[in-house]
């Protein structure tokens, strides 16, 4: 007798409206579109909720906000209108005014919204070009922005599910019509009555996307690593085309993250503490206040080149140097063991860096990071010994190849006009990686979101917010992503559920 092995049946269901990505845009646009009267399925393939957006490190930039009016600001639309071309150079011509327009016109609703939900923000802070303070730092971290804008959806009865990873979507008649998706490891199709609306972040984590736009970064890893492109697949199966896929973000150096989040980064984020946390930043001396701010932000950040030039290295889990640390390291990192590196220095340098100005790292507007704070907060990256052969013991890697490293670089430094590393004790920070942070390529949409073919004609049934629906509008500068992300999901959730139709 034939075994018959049964495939198991596809599970079916029906709702009004898909939302594929359950970061910032995603959760926002579900929001606004079950508020709008539709039934909203929210399908995110991570195992939580949370995207590039609960990994950024937070900043909105936006005009006409309750804190500028109380910083007596006079600040205008058109201005920011203005100040963005600014940002973006020479690629401006070919910027997305119309999208530009609507972002500046209804960003300023998109933050009332967030601290209506339980938001905290610190600023404005100045950032030029803009010519106004416009930078606006959520307290304590981004994941704030996750924790409110999910307790929302579950509030208004969005049904959000994690570990579902959208492979196609489903088409009838040259429309939208649902999605097919493996959730938990059981397939599912999802039919959506009025649209599917794609959230799906970036393609920052794709080395094909990556390669087809940007080769020399194609293997430096994304931040985010479930951002790998799939709406942009989707959009372009479909006929739609991807704007400014040249425009990356990186690679920057990063400090890897902790291996475990402190328990007060693990705190929920209490408006009763964000906001005594605000009040300690504009009130209280920086002297007193930077300890603990830097308790919250030392996750993210990165070094700062001028660490390089005033005399440390890079070397691989070999003990190798692989890079010049002055001429675009961050693009090496691809090719060494684990991607990783570690900045190692000695006494002079870790003298300098203990105070202004060479700071490490800094969050902007927030904190500037010197090396004592990184002991202090991030002990997990911070080594020190007597010798050399204490620090390589130290960090992990082959003790005779580091010290010849460092021989070979202190022979050639006086050509180099660096200084050499031999006054212990000597010190190393890592590991190290080089990280692209996000990819500025979106599907085309019109201004309704809805996604567009070549012809400008629209994708029946199909939307796109976020990154992958940045329809060829350049968000240059702080805190114009998230602008973004929550912006373009308010205004899409209502569209897509015929709200504004
Ligand atoms: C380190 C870092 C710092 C940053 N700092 C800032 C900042 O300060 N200010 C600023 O404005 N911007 C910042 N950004 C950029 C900003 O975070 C993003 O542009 C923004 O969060 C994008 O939001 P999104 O909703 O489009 O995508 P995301 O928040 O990335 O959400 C996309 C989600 O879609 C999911 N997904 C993808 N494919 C599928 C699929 N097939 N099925 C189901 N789910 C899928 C992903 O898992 C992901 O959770 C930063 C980014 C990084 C990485």
């Amino acid at each position: 007798m034939v075994a018959v092995t049964r495939e198991p049946a596809i599970i079916r269901e029906e709702t009004d409206i898909v939302v594929v990505g359950g970061g910032g845009s995603g959760l926002t646009a579900a929001i606004f579109a079950k508020q709008s009267g539709a039934r909203v399925i929210l399908l995110e393939k991570h195992t939580e909720l949370r995207g590039s957006t609960g990994l950024s490190i937070g900043s909105i930039t936006a005009t006409g906000t309750w804190h500028q009016k109380r910083a007596g600001i006079v600040d205008t639309t058109e201005s920011h209108f203005e100040d963005m071309a600014k940002f973006a150079g020479k690629l401006a011509i070919d910027d997305n005014v119309e999208l530009r327009r609507i972002l500046v016109e209804n960003v300023t609703e998109s933050v009332n919204w967030l601290m209506g939900l339980g938001v905290t923000f610190y600023g404005p802070m100045p950032e030029p070009p803009h010519s106004q303070p416009r930078m606006h730092n959520i307290l304590p971290n981004s994941r704030a922005y996750i924790y409110f804008v999910s307790r929302e959806a579950q509030r208004v009865g969005v049904d959000a599910r994690v570990n579902a990873s959208v492979s196609k979507l489903l088409i009838e008649d040259g429309r939208v019509v649902g999605v097919r998706v493996s959730i938990a490891g059981r397939e599912h199709e999802i039919r959506a009555r009025r649209s599917v609306i794609l959230a799906t972040g970036d393609y920052s984590s794709s080395a094909e996307w990556k390669g087809r736009f940007n080769p020399a970064v194609a293997d430096v890893d994304g931040v985010n690593t479930t951002n790998v492109g799939d709406g942009h697949r989707f959009g372009e199966e479909l006929g739609a085309s991807v704007k400014f896929g040249q425009v990356v973000y990186g690679p920057n150096l990063r400090f890897m993250p902790p291996p475990k989040p402190s328990v007060l980064l693990r705190l929920p984020p209490y408006p009763w503490f964000t906001k005594a946390m605000r009040f300690a930043l504009e009130k209280l001396p920086s002297r007193l206040l930077r300890p603990f701010i830097l308790s919250f932000v030392t996750t993210y950040l990165s070094p700062e080149p001028s660490m390089f030039k005033q005399g440390s290295i890079l070397v691989n889990k070999e003990g190798r140097r692989f890079a010049d640390e002055l001429d675009k390291p961050t693009y090496a990192f691809g090719k060494q063991t684990d991607k990783v590196g570690f900045i190692v220095f000695d006494e002079p340098v870790a003298k300098k860096f203990r105070g202004w100005p060479y700071f490490i790292s800094t969050a902007p507007g927030v904190a500037y990071a010197y090396l004592q704070d990184y002991k202090r907060t991030r002990p997990d990256l911070y080594h020190k010994a007597g010798t050399i052969a204490g620090l390589a013991a130290s960090i992990g890697v082959p003790v005779a190849a580091m010290e010849a490293e460092i021989k070979a670089y202190n022979a050639s430094a006086p050509g180099t006009g660096r200084p050499k590393i031999e006054r212990g004790p000597f010190y190393a920070l890592g590991p190290v990686k080089s990280w692209i942070i996000l990819t500025d390529g979106g599907l085309t949409v019109n201004r309704n979101h809805q996604v567009t073919r070549a012809d400008g004609s629209a994708i029946p049934g199909l939307y796109a917010v976020g990154s992958v629906g940045q329809g060829g509008l350049l968000l240059e500068g702080h805190g114009h992503h998230l602008a973004w992300a929550f912006t373009s999901g308010r205004l899409a959730g209502r569209h897509a559920a015929g709200a504004n139709s």
